[in-house]
């Protein structure tokens, strides 16, 4: 029946998550799963957010505000830009689409560095565009100058994403200022800064700088990461007005559902519980960079809320070893990673139970 009218969607391979707890507990007869799989906040979001969430359950009948007015307003006085600098998604996802929407045409080229996050293949391969991969260096550090020399006159957008998913390395501010001064015109920088809430390092490059300074970069942020919003599904991109005007053209009237816009601007607000949640990550990383250590494992050091470990064994295996123990990672295989995990950073509990799932496999 679709034969002459369908696009070729062949190309694109579905995304595969991390599974969901419920499907592990019921495949492997378990009460108790740790899900270290897909990067989320383990304690989750705070009172005050849940309350705030009650508190619209009464107006579900309405549309959202379509323009996510108020959560505008309150990440623009956050970041010290106007709200018109700013782009409210159903998920920071759904930007990355809006993106390639916007901006790419059949045969434009995409440049993002390997391994990285997989939405940004998705979003070009979407518009019949093609993706230009950068190896990152050694240690899975990034190499501007390699991103530069791919580079061609098709280039359209570069994806750099700091730190990246699923390395946990990060760009650094003088690199990327020095990238800038030599980027070729016409070509859009989207920085996703998905994890820079985390960021402990001095020399991390923080995009919205570029951003107030003019200059072509999209700063992505989500709050599905340290807002522990994810299944509520907000992003947010920031960039001049100019850009954000174009991207704001392919947006759907009601992108981002009520519930969604309250409970991100609470979030936003919510000081005491980010601190906990950052605490909860530093210490974590501590307590797993100890037993990795303790076990023989490689690890790279993070700036984010994960870490890629080097199993020394097919990481597939691990990854089955693991959920039949009720311990749900992620594969490095997709990401070209034949023998490494990825881990989320979990509570003190939940990492217990991976340290000793690794002991036991
Ligand atoms: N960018 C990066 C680097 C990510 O790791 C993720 C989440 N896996 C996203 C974007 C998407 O986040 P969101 O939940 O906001 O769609």
């Amino acid at each position: 029946i679709l034969q002459n009218v369908r696009k070729n969607v062949t190309k694109l391979s579905p995304y595969i998550p991390g599974k969901p707890i419920r499907e592990v507990q019921e495949e492997y007869g378990l009460s108790e799963v740790a899900k270290l799989a897909s990067n989320e906040n383990p304690i989750g979001p705070s009172k005050k957010v849940q309350a705030a969430i009650q508190s619209v359950l009464g107006e579900l009948h309405r549309y959202p505000d379509g323009g996510s007015t108020e959560l505008k307003r309150a990440i623009a006085q956050k970041h010290d830009v106007t709200p018109e600098h700013i782009l409210v998604g159903n998920g920071s996802d759904e930007l990355i689409k809006m993106l390639s929407e916007t901006f790419l045409h059949p045969g434009d080229e995409v440049v993002m560095p390997a391994p990285s996050f997989s939405q940004y293949v998705f979003g070009t391969l979407l518009m019949d565009g093609s993706v230009n991969y950068v190896p990152l260096a050694e240690g899975f550090e990034y190499d501007l100058d390699a991103i530069l020399r791919a580079i061609t006159p098709r280039t359209k957008m570069v994806y750099l994403c700091t730190p990246n998913n699923p390395t946990g390395t990060y760009i650094r501010k003088e690199a990327f200022a020095a990238f800038m001064r030599k980027l070729p015109e016409g070509v859009l920088i989207v920085l996703d800064e998905a994890y820079y809430e985390y960021v402990t390092a001095a020399d991390a490059v923080h995009g919205l700088s570029f951003v107030r300074e003019g200059y072509p970069v999209v700063v992505l942020h989500t709050f599905s990461k340290l807002y522990a919003l994810a299944g509520l599904r907000v992003g947010y991109l920031v960039a001049d007005p100019s850009i954000v005007q174009e991207i704001n053209r392919v947006r759907e009237p009601f992108n981002v559902n009520t519930v969604a816009q309250v409970a991100a601007v609470t979030a936003l607000d919510d000081t005491e519980h980010v601190q906990t949640s950052i605490e909860v990550n530093e210490s974590g990383k501590k307590q797993l960079y100890s037993a990795f250590e303790r076990l023989g494992l490689t690890y790279i050091p993070t700036q984010t809320n994960f870490i890629l470990v080097d199993t020394k064994r097919p990481s597939k295996e691990v990854f089955q070893q693991l959920l039949k123990v009720g311990v749900i990672i992620r594969s490095g295989e997709p990401f070209g990673l034949s023998t490494w995990i990825r881990v989320s950073v979990g509570t003190q509990e939940e990492n217990i139970r991976l340290i000793e799932a690794l002991e036991q496999i």
